[in-house]
């Protein structure tokens, strides 16, 4: 059976990128060795590693006198390294769900922390003052477990740092409005273990604390993500991930494919009376549409998952911490899957009105 694939991380990845994994499993580049054995620092893999940086910039329009990295540790560490590199005094946290409230903690190690937050996670913070002697802002740009996103590229007046793990490559995104960009691959980019940073370079090097060798940014962009052995794997599988991009229209093509696949299932969200969404209209995340059974239908909920699993489609149970349904639309997943869950919803409320 065709599965439809709706997990929030690992996740869905292009199937060419999955097939080209595979091959280069078995025999790498021509070398006649497995891509999990051969050399980091063979001629092969360096030019995986410099496609990749190279598509990485092209894809998102990266202007001059900024680099990107491939690092491990997963975005849980650049929590921390964000800090340990860029907070001298203060810094601003927009708190807009669990990731976020995982960064301002991290930072609160470095310096002081100017917390911006609503009482719930249901929508975004608007208008709030942010104070222009802080050393920079951060922002999560998509609220993975709750659901909301933040869909343009503001500007406070400070540099602006966005954890973009769940939603790099979904949209055109102005780089020059950021200091710094980062995230995990394992949403839209690869397989778990490897970490993007795109860093504006002039904006390092400012720090009087002594910054151990591999937490500074500086040592790897020096060292083209190759001070230490880099995770190849994944790297490999995201240079193939951004050729499929490249080749469906780029971020512009992703978006128009993220907004159909989105605008299809919250029309179905707001019009079955089964279902409700759960964060504010205005903040609706396009990756990660979160939603809920209508009081009077709570009963069904055990009788939607079991719908929808006996027709493939999985990782749709909400986060442990919100419950209800998350569907995660990331850029490979197919329209005719969400159409698969819309029909599955439009079933249930022919059962049940
Ligand atoms: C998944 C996720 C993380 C955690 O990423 P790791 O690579 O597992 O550390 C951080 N931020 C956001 C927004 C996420 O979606």
């Amino acid at each position: 059976m065709q599965k439809h694939n709706f997990f929030a991380g690992p996740s869905i990845l292009p199937q060419s990128a999955i097939d080209a994994t595979i091959e280069a499993l078995k025999d790498f580049a021509g070398t006649g060795i497995s891509l999990a054995s051969v050399s980091h620092r063979g001629k092969e893999f360096e030019a995986v590693m410099a496609e990749a940086v190279a598509l990485f910039k092209e894809i998102l329009n990266i202007p001059e006198g900024y680099s990107v990295i491939f690092l491990g540790g997963g975005a849980s560490l650049q929590f921390a390294m964000v800090p340990f590199n860029l907070l001298k005094t203060k810094a601003v946290y927009v708190n807009t769900g669990t990731w976020a409230s995982k960064a301002g903690k991290e930072a609160k190690l470095f310096g002081e922390v100017v917390e911006v937050k609503n009482p719930d996670y249901f929508s975004l913070p608007k208008n709030f003052e942010v104070p222009q002697d802080a050393d920079y802002i951060h922002v999560t740009s998509n609220n993975t477990i709750y659901g909301t996103e933040l869909l343009t590229d503001p500007d406070y007046g400070i540099p602006l740092v966005s954890d973009m793990s769940s939603d790099i490559f979904s949209r055109p995104v102005d780089v020059s409005k950021y200091a710094l960009i980062y995230g995990g691959a394992q949403k839209n980019l690869a397989p778990s273990g490897v970490t993007f940073v795109i860093v504006k370079d002039e904006i390092l090097g400012k720090m009087d604390r002594k910054i151990p060798t591999m937490l500074d940014y500086r040592t790897h962009i020096k060292e083209n993500s190759m001070f230490n052995t880099p995770p190849v794997i994944p790297i490999f599988t995201a240079l193939e991930t951004l050729k499929w991009i490249k080749a469906n229209g780029g971020t512009e093509g992703m978006l128009k494919r993220n907004n159909a696949k989105a605008d299809l299932l919250y029309a179905e969200i707001d019009r079955n009376p089964l279902f409700k969404g759960t964060v504010a209209k205005e903040d609706r995340s396009i990756m990660s549409v979160c939603f809920v059974m209508n009081d009077e239908f709570k009963h069904l909920e055990d009788d939607f998952a079991a719908l929808t699993k006996s027709k493939g489609m999985v990782g749709l149970k909400g986060h442990r911490s919100v419950g209800g349904f998350r569907a995660s639309l990331y850029n490979a997943l197919e329209l005719s899957s969400v159409q698969a869950l819309v029909d599955a919803m439009k079933e249930l409320e022919q059962k049940h009105k």
